[in-house]
């Protein structure tokens, strides 16, 4: 979707700080992180809603998943050992939890004691 901000940053159209990449994944750094590593992690192809993309393609949802834990693997946040310190996924949907681009992402949080449940 050409008029999409994270399709225009998967062709390269817009620049973006890539920490990971995969056939069918892209992930790269929030422009306004939350916590010491905020990565966002997208399928290259456009779908709207995490909702969405695992009636659409439950294959990519989960290619999805496994390049976050690569992220936070890669970031320090877990190791092959176990999941210490962690890490939090989340996936804003819609108007009320905040999404603001419409591209399904997931955010990779950590780095800090993040506290639950969330503000
Ligand atoms: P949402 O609120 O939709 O869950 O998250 C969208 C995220 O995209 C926000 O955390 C916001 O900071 C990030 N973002 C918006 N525009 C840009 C941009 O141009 N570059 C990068 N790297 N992140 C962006
Ligand atoms: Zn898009």
């Amino acid at each position: 979707m050409s008029d999409c901000l994270f399709c225009r940053m998967v062709t390269g159209e817009i620049p973006a700080d890539v920490v990971h990449e995969t056939g069918r994944t892209f992930a790269f750094r929030d422009i306004n992180p939350q916590a010491p590593t905020h990565v966002l992690v997208i399928p290259k192809d456009h779908h709207a809603t995490a909702g969405l993309l695992v009636g659409a393609d439950p294959q990519l949802l989960g290619e999805v998943v496994a390049a976050a834990h690569a992220v936070a693997m890669q970031e320090g946040l877990v190791t092959a050992d176990g999941p210490e310190p962690g890490y939090r996924l989340v996936a804003n949907t819609g108007p009320a939890a905040g999404q603001t681009v419409h591209h399904v992402h997931l955010h990779v949080l950590g780095g800090r004691d993040l506290g639950w449940p969330p503000g």
